[in-house]
């Protein structure tokens, strides 16, 4: 695939300001380990590198319309398949970046990424999280006995009234991303464990 060709260091990235409003959309996670890691056939999202649309182009017209409107949160769910048998096939939030900084990643997109969704584009965005005034990046996921489930009660607060698929993304207001971001305080970031995890995982 050539995906190795494109590194985060070659990537013109460019500082990105945005509102405190964020986008919820899913990801299919791992069925043999207990943390809820992507799937192997997907390349989001990428907490390796704390990107999202740069190693895979999934949904690139949704990208620019998160940079368009100045989205500044971009959550993450899945239905979790993993190996903790009491969360099995529940809709689970893992994780989030706070968003830092963008490129136009269509050129490598063209070469290197097959089943690209840019190709008749005009311009195609990857997504990067920030870094704190610690020298953190604003990247977080959880453990699966962290992550926020989503049962009816996080449904409403969420404003999600339809039923959630792969294809769900929910436009979070800033009181709600605020209420959100809450969910995520007091818990361990579990993202080096991710990436390890990752690293290993074959299915
Ligand atoms: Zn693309």
């Amino acid at each position: 695939m050539g995906l190795n060709a494109i590194t985060t260091s070659v990537v013109a990235w460019q500082g990105y300001r945005h509102k405190d409003i964020g986008v919820l959309v899913y990801y299919d996670s791992s069925k043999t380990s207990m943390l809820p890691i992507r799937a192997a056939s997907v390349a989001d999202p990428n907490y390796e590198t704390k990107t999202c649309g740069l190693y895979g182009c999934n949904a690139s017209q949704h990208r620019t319309l998160f940079v368009k409107n100045k989205f500044g949160y971009l959550f993450f769910m899945t239905k979790y398949q993993g190996k903790n048998a009491k969360l099995k096939d529940k809709m689970i939030i893992t994780g989030y970046y706070k968003i830092g900084s963008i490129a136009d990643v269509q050129k490598a997109h063209m070469r290197y990424v097959e089943d690209n969704s840019c190709y008749c584009e005009k311009i195609c965005y990857a997504l990067k999280a920030s870094v704190n005034e610690k020298g953190e990046s604003d990247a977080v996921f959880l453990s699966d006995e962290d992550a926020y489930v989503l049962n009816d009660a996080a449904l409403k607060m969420l404003g999600i009234e339809k039923k959630i698929t792969k294809a769900t993304k929910v436009k979070l207001d800033e009181d709600i991303t605020k209420k959100l971001l809450k969910k995520f305080e007091g818990k361990e970031n579990k993202i080096a464990d991710y990436i390890s995890q990752t690293q290993a995982n074959s299915d």
